[in-house]
Order: C-alpha cells, then sequence, then structure tokens
C-alpha cells in the first residue's frame, strides 16, 4: 500500500530550517541553540535535530527528560543538550547516565543536582534559570540566596526568559533585562541566554551569548504583524474523500449550523480534531486549491470537515485530490490568526496521524 496516497500529508522542509537557523545565528555575535521540545513543535525532533546539528548546531534545548533521552541518540555526542524543567526528584542520575545537563530552576533542584555531585565526587554542569518577572520558572527572588552555595556545580549558562518579547515595545522587554542584567551578578563570568525567537529581533543588546530560538527555526513569524525574514516549514495537504451537490437551505456537519444559501459543492475532506486540526476553525477557517482560498464550511469533524468548492474547476476537486490545509497560500500564522490561536498550538497540536515527508 503506498501510504501516502491515503489521508493527509505533512511535509516538513528541512532545508527550510536549517536557512532559518543560518539566518538567526548569523544575527548575533555569540552561539545559537535550538530548542527541541514538543517533538520539535511537532514536526518531528528525530528528523529536525540531525538537520540543525549538520548546520552547526550544537545546543539543543528540551523540555523533559524522556525528550532529552530521545535526543542523545540522534545528535554527535559533543553537543550539550540543556533540560528546561531541570531534574525532578529522583532522576539526577539518568542526567548523568545521558549526558544531559539540567537547567535548574528552584533550590530543590539544585540540591538534588549537588546530591549526586557529591556522591560522584566530581563537578557536574549545570544552566542556572532566574526569573526576572514573568514567574513562570527560574529562581524567584525568595530562593537567590541558594545560589550562594553552588558547590559541586558548575554553572554552564545563566539564563531567564521573556514574558513579551514577541511586543517590541513592551515595557516589560527592557524590564526584564536590566533585571537579568543585575542578577546575572550572582555568577560571574558565567555565559547568559535571554532571547527566545522574539528575543533575537529586539536586538544585540538581548543576544549576550547563547540565542535559543524554537517557533521561529520552524517558521513561526517572530514579529507578528511585520513581514518575516523566517522561510514556511511545514506544509499540510488533505485529500478529497467525496464531493456533494447541495441546493438552497441544505445543512453541512455536526449541529447543522451552516445552511447554504443557494446551489454549492461541498468536499468532504479527510482531515478533523482528531488529527490536531483546531476545531476553533469550524465556520472560519480555510483551505487553498491550487493557490484559491476556499471556505472551511459547518463545523470541523473528529475525522473530517466541508470545504465550499464552488468556485473551483469540478475536475480539480475530485476524490483523492489534494487541497492545502496549510503551506504557501496559508502559511501558519494565518492558520492560528483564523483559530483563535498561536502558531505554536497549531504545529504542537499536529498529530502523528499524518503520512509525513521530509524534503
Ligand atoms: C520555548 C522556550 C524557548 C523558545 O521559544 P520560542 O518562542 O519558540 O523561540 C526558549 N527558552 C525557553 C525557556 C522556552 O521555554
Amino acid at each position: 500500500m503506498d501510504a501516502s496516497r491515503a489521508g493527509a500529508q505533512l511535509t516538513v522542509d528541512l532545508g527550510a530550517i536549517r536557512d532559518n537557523y543560518r539566518l538567526l545565528a548569523g544575527m548575533s555575535k555569540g552561539a545559537c541553540a535550538a530548542v527541541m521540545k514538543a517533538d520539535a513543535y511537532g514536526l518531528g525532533m528525530e528528523q529536525v535535530a540531525p538537520a540543525l546539528a549538520l548546520e552547526g548546531c550544537r545546543v539543543f534545548f528540551t523540555a523533559h527528560l524522556q525528550e532529552a533521552i530521545a535526543l542523545r541518540q540522534l545528535v554527535p555526542e559533543h553537543c550539550v543538550i540543556y533540560v528546561l524543567h531541570g531534574p525532578p526528584p529522583g532522576t539526577a542520575k539518568d542526567f548523568f547516565q545521558y549526558d544531559l545537563t539540567p537547567v535548574l530552576n528552584e533550590p530543590g533542584q539544585l540540591q538534588e543536582w549537588r546530591r549526586l555531585a557529591h556522591k560522584l565526587g566530581r563537578e557536574l554542569p549545570a544552566a542556572i534559570q532566574l526569573d526576572t518577572g514573568m514567574s513562570r520558572m527560574g529562581f524567584a527572588p525568595a530562593d537567590l540566596s541558594a545560589l550562594g552555595d553552588l558547590a559541586g556545580v558548575r554553572p554552564a549558562l545563566v539564563m531567564s526568559h521573556l514574558a513579551c518579547a514577541d511586543e517590541p515595545d513592551h515595557p516589560m522587554n527592557e524590564a526584564q533585562r536590566r533585571r537579568f542584567d543585575s542578577l546575572r551578578g550572582l555568577l560571574p563570568g558565567v555565559p547568559a541566554s535571554l532571547a527566545n525567537s522574539s528575543g533575537v529581533f529586539l536586538g544585540p543588546g538581548y543576544h549576550y551569548d547563547l540565542l535559543r530560538p524554537g517557533a521561529a527555526l520552524y517558521g513561526i513569524n517572530p514579529q507578528p504583524g511585520r513581514p518575516t525574514p523566517l522561510r514556511q516549514a511545514v506544509s499540510l495537504h488533505a485529500r478529497v474523500v467525496q464531493v456533494r451537490s447541495v441546493c438552497e437551505g441544505d445543512v453541512v456537519g455536526y449541529g447543522a449550523h451552516h445552511v447554504c444559501a443557494g446551489e454549492r459543492r461541498i468536499a468532504t475532506v479527510s482531515v478533523g480534531y482528531a488529527d490536531g486540526w483546531q476545531r476553533s476553525l469550524s465556520g472560519r477557517g480555510q483551505a487553498a486549491v491550487d493557490g484559491v482560498i476556499v471556505p472551511i464550511v459547518g463545523r470541523v469533524s473528529m475525522d473530517s470537515m466541508g470545504l465550499d468548492v464552488t468556485g473551483i474547476d469540478p475536475e480539480r476537486v475530485v476524490p483523492g485530490a489534494e487541497v492545502e490545509l496549510m503551506g504557501p497560500t496559508l502559511p501558519v500564522d494565518d492558520v492560528a490568526a483564523l483559530a483563535g490561536t498561536i502558531g505554536y498550538e497549531v504545529l504542537t497540536r499536529l498529530g502523528s496521524r499524518f503520512h509525513r515527508r521530509y524534503l
């Protein structure tokens, strides 16, 4: 069976991801890491990580230990893998076994790592994350005294995360940068990292020694509302299952919410919310046939949804034909805007149900 003839097809352009990495890395005098959490934002860490390593990426971030263990097999030994959530209680030995570097976010994680260092009688590297105002992860003001005694831990990186980097004029950016500069004094001489994708575009004052982009690598626009310098990396094509003609007053989909105003042609395509396609696109999303946009009509079902293809040549929209849900005509950020969410959620929710093709 040719799996690519059935169901939908997700195409990931590894060349575009490599180009995006090169562009971002070239913006700073320092180094550039790649954030791999959530299976490389849903695109497949197994393919994306080696492609970025070939492009010269030597530092990777995952969210969880399990992701990092999987990543360790995929990149050269000398690559550094940081785990953003740090070591949960009892896991320090797993970090050591797989040569993973924890990001330490609070005193308990520091203790977990120090205990292992003490037991092994050697220094262990770690990144230290400081909370500069987001109140999510990192040493909070009340925790800072714990950094006074790092014995056993070698701080390899000091980092923080910006809450509003995608809003360049937001006063939080400058406030967090200043706070970072002042707190960094606790760890003199340690390489620093502050910028996620959007942070890179706030300018050199935010770059420090290591950039940490995720989204921009995968084609999400780091500067919403402005033209993106990055390449789209993902396209999603559904297949037509069935086409029908409907009359005025006929309804389409669950809840009978879409009532046809006249004679229309409706194509049912093979993608639904169980594929990770946002149900909020019901009645407001779009698809494209050879660059011509057509509306999603009625509710998105579990495995399918309806498109109004009245304006399209009937010979083009037949069972088995492909229609674009995301790609050159419909960039991920546009799909996200129609769904009422952000490109990050659109990508990370794309299910494992698609036939995947890597370019
Ligand atoms: C997710 C994440 C990043 C990457 O953010 P993007 O906006 O996707 O570039 C960087 N740093 C931390 C701490 C993160 O959690």
